[in-house]
């Protein structure tokens, strides 16, 4: 995995030593020798990681990380602090600053690596995800909540797998002094592989006792890989004092580790920094998902667009040829719609359209295809329907549309009619654009034969 890391140390000896180190496993290094030449660099190189060292002349390490953390260039990119004390103060300093982790003087490699490796690959998903967002903004697609606004998130889910249930109990009790927080726990393995399958909760806080043999790493492992936690936040509570635990629960998927003995509130603010980033990921995943719902989905009606249907319509040709069977090409049209717009109103046309779909929805099947191909020109597939079954649908169409006014807003009520156009598709069909080129010049004829009228295709 290659990443560029910025070194910041006042003293050259320390930078070297850093450098040396993550040069030999093929990463990029920048660096810096003092706060603002740091901070001037993140802006402008976009490190993916910043190793940040507490005590530097111009200003030290914690004024340093907050600037980073407060300008929106450079907010996304992990800390991590590198000091020569490994006092709780400093480190809940450091950590309420924003950093994402602390590493002790003289740094311990595997530590070190692990660790990198961690933010790396946090980092590289995060670029990744903004990439599509900036991707579906360019296609045109809305913009989506673009503030990120944290107090109107919705509540986390905290699951606590600890050792025992008094230190169930310790957890807890820290736990829920975050506003907006459930907590959930159990002391059984299995239990919670099962609870956390059916909560899926936004977090997880395993401790490596939690089972009997110490081995609790393949929990985190099993949780990483299930769709129901896949993204969900995991801490690792290391109790046996080894960095290559803590190394190992980074690998396995763990997204942070705590070293025991720690103060309570170290595992809250550790908690809470993970869940602002898994919050900031969700929304630019659900960004893209909503950008791609709207790359299909016609916003007026709610029907699928063009684009859409054209690419599903190939499906239901291909199947079609599979299974040896016809199937229905309908385009519809409201006739002088227009007027509508003209005497009524735009808004008056809108609500017909919305209206038009509903009963076009209201008499076709859920398998059959309806999408709006634009205006007030609407598109019916139906697979595994013939000349007979087309002709009884369309009538109905028709019917559905001519026997009940449509009523505006204002309770005005009018009258409107739809001309359809039927092609029927063979199994040797293989041309999409072709059969609704047929349905059109049907659709031609029904409107040229004085509208209200359902028109066949003259092969069908
Ligand atoms: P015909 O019977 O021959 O189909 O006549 P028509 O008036 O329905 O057809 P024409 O193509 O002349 O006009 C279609 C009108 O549909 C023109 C356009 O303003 C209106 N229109 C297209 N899209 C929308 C829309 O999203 N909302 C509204 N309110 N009107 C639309
Ligand atoms: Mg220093
Ligand atoms: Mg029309």
């Amino acid at each position: 995995m290659p990443g560029r890391i910025l070194v910041v140390d006042d003293v050259a000896t320390n930078r070297l030593i850093l450098k040396a180190k993550l040069a030999a496993a093929y990463y990029d290094v920048l660096e810096a020798d003092c706060g603002q030449a740091a901070f001037d660099s993140a802006r402008t190189e976009q490190p993916d990681v910043i190793l940040l060292d507490i005590m530097m002349p111009d200003m030290d390490g914690y004024t340093v990380c907050e600037m980073l953390k407060a300008n929106p260039e450079t907010s996304h990119i992990p800390v991590v602090m590198v000091t020569a004390s490994s006092a709780p103060k400093e480190r809940i300093r450091g950590l309420s600053v924003g950093a994402d982790d602390f590493l002790v003087k003289p740094i311990n490699d595997m530590a070190l690596f692990a660790r990198v490796r961690n933010l790396l690959r946090v980092k590289m998903m995060f670029d990744e995800l903004k990439l599509r967002d900036t991707t579906s903004r360019e296609l045109g697609l809305p913009e989506f909540l673009e503030s990120f606004d944290e107090d109107a998130l919705p509540k986390d889910t905290v699951m606590l797998a600890p050792a025992s249930k008094l230190q169930g109990e310790v957890w807890r009790s820290e736990i829920s002094k975050m506003p907006g927080v459930e907590i959930l726990g159990t002391c059984d393995e299995h239990e919670a592989l099962n609870m956390a399958r059916l909560e899926e909760p936004d977090a997880i806080i395993v401790h490596q006792r939690h089972i009997e043999d110490g081995d609790s790493l393949r929990l985190i492992s099993a949780m990483r890989a299930r769709p129901e936690t896949r993204q969900a936040v995991m801490i690792y509570v290391v109790s046996d004092g080894a960095i290559e635990t803590a190394a190992n629960a980074l690998d396995l998927g763990a997204s942070d580790y705590v070293l025991e003995p720690f103060e309570p509130e170290e595992l809250t603010i550790r908690l809470r920094t993970q869940l602002r980033r898994k919050h900031h990921s969700d929304k630019l995943r659900s960004n893209m998902r909503d950008g791609l719902k709207m790359a299909v989905i016609d916003p007026l009606t709610g029907l699928y667009n063009r684009r859409y249907a054209t690419q599903h319509m190939q499906k239901i040709v291909n199947r079609a040829r599979d299974s040896e069977s016809e199937f229905a090409v309908m385009m519809l049209d409201l006739d002088n719609f227009k007027r509508i717009n003209d005497i009524q109103g735009h808004e008056a046309g809108d609500m017909v359209l919305q209206e038009f779909s509903h009963r076009i929805q209201e008499n076709v099947r859920g398998v059959d295809l309806v999408a709006r191909m634009g205006g007030e020109e609407f598109l019916v597939v139906m697979p595994d329907a013939g000349a007979m079954v087309a002709k009884h649908v369309s009538e109905r169409l028709r019917r559905a549309v001519n026997s009940k006014p449509f009523v505006t807003k204002a309770g005005e009520e009018i009258n409107i009619t739809v001309s359809i156009g039927v092609a029927i598709g063979k199994p040797s069909d293989d041309e999409p654009e072709k059969l609704v080129k047929c349905a059109d010049q049907a659709l031609y004829e029904a409107k040229a034969g004085g509208r209200d009228l359902v028109s066949f295709h003259e092969a069908a």
